[in-house]
């Protein structure tokens, strides 16, 4: 709702983008605002300070005085550092718009693709001291007034999502929703990267960008990262959420920031014998909803009739088929009826996006992180700088409440590796930097990162405690495409020469003399899979001029065996012009760590 006091219709206009309550509203209100004022956001660089000039309103100063102190930060060199990048943002969940507030106060013309067109995620997200210090000088508390009251230290991701998007369109990003990153469009000609999309006329297609972060979630990751997978012991999680009504009953309800068995047995065995629901652990928190996430025994879960039929394997087990979705409202309402010792009034289920009750079932028992944190791709001699936060870079067990936590410490590392990049450093050097950082993350804690919250910046050595930022050397990591210092750059190329020529010496029609231009005609490459895999290729029946063919052989093996994706066409690959070395060395690196893993 507007301010009725307002009278000036660019104030009456601010009031409602400050206090809109959806995505929809939010950039409705936003456009119109920049309307009336006649400011262009698509004038990245001078927006900020226009509509600032622009409207004089005593409610907006407050905001302008936050995000003026942090713009002002040292690490931003005025907006100068980046001035010549173009980053696209995949994602609009809040570490993307974290990430692009980031990459706009760098001064880059910032992108962000997000293929749902609306913010509908009522779970609610921990948040660590520095994230809440972080988000208030944002201005959370003028987006959101309940932001944090009193002892709280959570929001939903909803209403996260919406803030850091009021930010972002100050800042000059482009935000746009209901379209979907589909892959990349490789430099032709005069045109440099750009994204594949659905709908594929959206104009956000003809953007061109040097730097792509990808902050698509838990599921999504981008071409040439791989992923380990954490496996550890079974674990369901159950999250749930009802109406909150904000009355005085409600509000005297304990939350619960987190109750695990081994350190309340008795609440646990209460609860089993009074419902017979056994969990692991639970937490509640009072947000826009109530909200619980618990961590539920399988046993339990199919004696109650919530799961059907057993199953050894968590995706089958877990499967909508497997899982009788009454039985889940039931046991997951007892299980919150319990734990608030029955006060809770008037429980009735909020709506997810669906419209359906919003309680859902999530298997934790493997969780994902990618193996790199960064690299760099180039095309016709154009670089791209490619880098992952949030849930992409590192899963998170919710119940634990680090999404945000560690998804923010990555985006700041992240940004940091921008503004290296930005700053013209050499490549190899920016991600050998970026890796180093990235192996302190999983064992940060709100105990071992610093307390000076007024000083974290984007520079890591201001939020890490111990951080050796060349923990990683740029020439341990041949995946790191760019370009080393010369000595650097010869030991890990001649590493995978020498490995290459190893493997492949003795096959008729072979000479690997380098790691481009010998691979040519596909021969080389199906040798080396012969050596490992002696039963998949009959290399008699290859021919030297038939290298389509013997290319298509070698890169469906890749792909379907070893999941290490084509890096150009066979027809590329076998006729076009020079093949591009970085490429292949990340081609044939991959094949060699693959090879390397699984052979003794
Ligand atoms: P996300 O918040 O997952 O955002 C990723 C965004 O990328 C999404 O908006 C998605 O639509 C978009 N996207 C993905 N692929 C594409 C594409 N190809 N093109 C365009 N856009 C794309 N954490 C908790 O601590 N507690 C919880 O209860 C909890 N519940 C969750 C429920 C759901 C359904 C999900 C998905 C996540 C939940 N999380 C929870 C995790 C938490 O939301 C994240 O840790 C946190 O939001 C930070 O994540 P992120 O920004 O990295 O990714």
């Amino acid at each position: 709702m507007a301010n009725q006091d307002s009278t000036n219709p660019s104030h009456a206009l601010f009031d409602q983008f400050v206090q809109a309550q959806t995505c929809k509203e939010v950039q409705c209100t936003f456009s119109e605002l920049c309307h009336h004022l006649q400011v262009d956001p698509r004038d990245y660089q001078s927006f900020y300070t226009k509509l600032k000039e622009r409207l004089n309103y005593w409610k907006a100063k407050s905001l302008w005085v936050k995000l003026d102190k942090r713009a002002q930060h040292q690490d931003y060199q005025q907006g100068e550092v980046c001035a010549k990048n173009k980053c696209l943002v995949l994602g609009a969940g809040p570490c993307g718009l974290r990430t692009a507030i980031e990459l706009a106060l760098l001064g880059a013309h910032v992108v962000v693709l997000e293929k749902r067109d609306s913010f509908s995620r009522n779970n609610v997200l921990h948040l660590w001291p520095y994230t809440i210090y972080d988000l208030r000088g944002l201005a959370a508390k003028k987006f959101y007034g309940k932001f944090c009251t009193g002892a709280l230290d959570h929001i939903s991701i909803r209403q996260l999502q919406l803030i850091l998007l009021k930010v972002s369109l100050l800042l000059g990003v482009e935000v746009q929703t209901g379209v979907e990153f589909k892959g990349f469009v490789e430099p032709s000609g005069d045109t440099g990267w750009m994204a594949k999309l659905f709908p594929d006329n959206h104009p956000a297609g003809k953007f061109q960008f040097d730097v792509f972060i990808s902050a698509g979630g838990g599921s999504f990751v981008p071409y040439g990262f791989k992923r380990k997978e954490l496996r550890g012991k079974l674990a369901i999680g159950i999250t749930c959420n009802f109406i909150n009504r904000h009355t005085a009953a409600e509000a005297q309800v304990a939350e619960i920031s987190g109750v695990a068995r081994i350190y309340n047995q008795k609440f646990f065995q209460d609860l089993l014998t009074e419902t017979g629901i056994d969990l692991e652990n639970i937490v509640y928190y009072k947000d826009d909803t109530h909200y619980f996430v618990m961590t539920a025994k399988k046993k339990s879960l199919l004696k109650m009739g919530v799961i059907k039929q057993d199953f050894s394997d968590a995706g089958k087990l877990l499967a909508r088929v497997n899982v009788d979705q009454e039985a889940l409202l039931r046991y997951a309402y007892d299980a919150a009826q319990f734990s608030t010792g029955h006060c809770l009034p008037d429980m009735q289920f909020a709506q997810n996006h669906a419209g359906q009750p919003d309680v859902a079932m999530f298997d934790f028992t493997c969780m994902h992180r990618a193996e790199n944190a960064s690299l760099v791709r180039e095309r016709k001699g154009k670089k791209l700088l490619m880098g992952l936060v949030g849930d992409c870079l590192v899963e998170p067990f919710w119940p634990l409440g680090t999404g945000i936590a560690r998804g923010f410490l990555a985006v700041f590392d992240t940004a940091w590796m921008v503004r290296s990049w930005g700053k013209g450093r050499p490549h190899m050097e920016v991600l050998a930097e970026r890796e180093s950082i990235y192996q302190l993350l999983s064992q940060t804690t709100p105990e071992n990162t610093s307390k000076k919250y007024s000083t974290f910046s984007i520079d890591p050595a201001t939020r890490y405690q111990h951080v050796n930022l060349n923990s990683v050397k740029a020439f341990q990591n041949t995946l790191i495409l760019a370009d080393p210092p010369r000595s650097r750059k010869a030991s890990a190329f001649e590493v995978l020469l020498k490995w290459c020529q190893q493997h492949t010496a003795g096959y008729d029609g072979v000479k690997v003399k380098d790691l481009n231009q010998s691979w040519r005609s596909g021969l080389a490459l199906c040798a080396l899979i012969n050596t490992f895999r002696p039963c998949v290729i009959d290399m008699s029946s290859l021919e030297e001029s038939n290298a389509v063919y013997n290319n298509q052989l070698a890169f469906n093996f890749l792909e379907r065996e070893l999941g290490i994706p084509p890096i150009m066409s066979a027809s590329d690959m076998s006729f076009k012009g020079q093949i591009d070395k970085l490429s292949m060395v990340h081609y044939l690196t991959q094949i060699h760590d693959a090879f390397n893993e699984r052979t003794p």
